[in-house]
């Protein structure tokens, strides 16, 4: 049985209750509860704040927790990132006031930093030898220049949107992040186990996610041609259509070289190309 930590609600809820579902563990979220256990895997939940799952996994109070890596970066605990899940990208960045000037790292000298993530504003201004007052606050940064508490902030930023309305523009961005999965470092064989077989899954559902089904019609003479174009998992399936002269061809196309291939396809004869999602993907 692992013990697994993840956000009770806030930004990256959701997307770790659907990763479950989508690994076909079935879990129960019944509100307000502290913890819950799914009923086709060996698997109990702990539903926690963010700030505090790195922490609970050091100390094996849960064995693995889903959380940002700016949350595992700031809190510095001792633990292992097994594998980056796609989900909650952001930056953490330093932001000033629209109106002011500002030209380098530099021009942070002196000025009082608003922010969340001490330890990571710190090392951020030690690293390039910059002097400035850092404020810790807990939550609401992007007001802090507003109300004269600071001239600047640190925080996470993901469409800008929230600096934008607060007067303010981003200037140095400090760390990209995504969330992660996390575990304790004293695993024990059985746990190991447990989670190879979640991470099987895992792997399974993202590369689905980063991978579309194929199907095209394809004019015989230039079989070859398009098969060439088409990776597939081990080679295309080729079957002939009832009209002579022509074949169906079946293949997997990775998220990234899509609609290249398509055009290639188009223009080497393809036709009547359907693209399907994958919901699982065993190598
Ligand atoms: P909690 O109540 O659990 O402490 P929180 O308010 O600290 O929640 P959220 O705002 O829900 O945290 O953010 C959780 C995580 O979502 C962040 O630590 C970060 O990894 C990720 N995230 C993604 N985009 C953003 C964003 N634009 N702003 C803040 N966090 C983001
Ligand atoms: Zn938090």
């Amino acid at each position: 049985m692992l013990k697994l930590a993840i956000q009770k609600s806030g930004r990256l809820h959701e997307d770790s209750m659907k990763l479950l579902k989508e690994c076909g563990i079935a879990i129960s979220n019944g509100a307000n509860k502290l913890k819950t256990e799914a009923t086709n895997f060996p698997l109990q939940v702990f539903f926690l704040r963010d700030d505090d799952i790195p922490q609970y996994v050091e100390d094996a109070v849960a064995d693995i927790g889903i959380v940002g890596e700016n949350v595992v970066y700031e809190k510095n605990k001792s633990v292992k990132t097994v594998e980056q899940l796609g989900f909650g990208g952001c930056r953490l960045s330093i932001a000033v006031v629209r109106g002011e000037q500002y030209n380098n790292i530099q021009s942070l000298e002196g000025r009082r930093i608003a922010t969340s993530y001490p330890h990571l504003t710190k090392q951020f201004l030690k690293k390039n030898k910059v002097n400035a007052e850092i404020h810790e606050i807990s939550g609401s940064v992007e007001i802090a220049p507003g109300i004269g508490l600071s001239d600047a902030i640190c925080d996470l930023v993901s469409s800008g949107s929230t600096l934008l309305t607060n007067g303010l523009k981003e200037v140095e961005t400090i760390l990209q992040s995504q969330a992660v999965l996390i575990r304790h470092n004293n695993f024990n064989a059985a746990q190991q186990q447990v989670l190879d077989k979640l991470l099987f899954r895992i792997h399974a559902v993202r590369k689905a996610k980063n991978n579309k089904y194929i199907l095209l019609n394809a004019p015989n003479d230039k079989l070859d041609e398009i098969i060439g174009l088409l990776p597939g998992m081990k080679s295309p399936t080729v079957l002939p259509l009832a009209d002579k002269g022509w074949s169906s061809v079946h293949s997997v196309l990775s998220e990234d070289e899509f609609w290249d291939k398509i055009e290639q396809l188009k223009a080497a004869g393809a036709q009547g190309i359907l693209v399907v999602p994958i919901e699982k993907m065993v190598m």
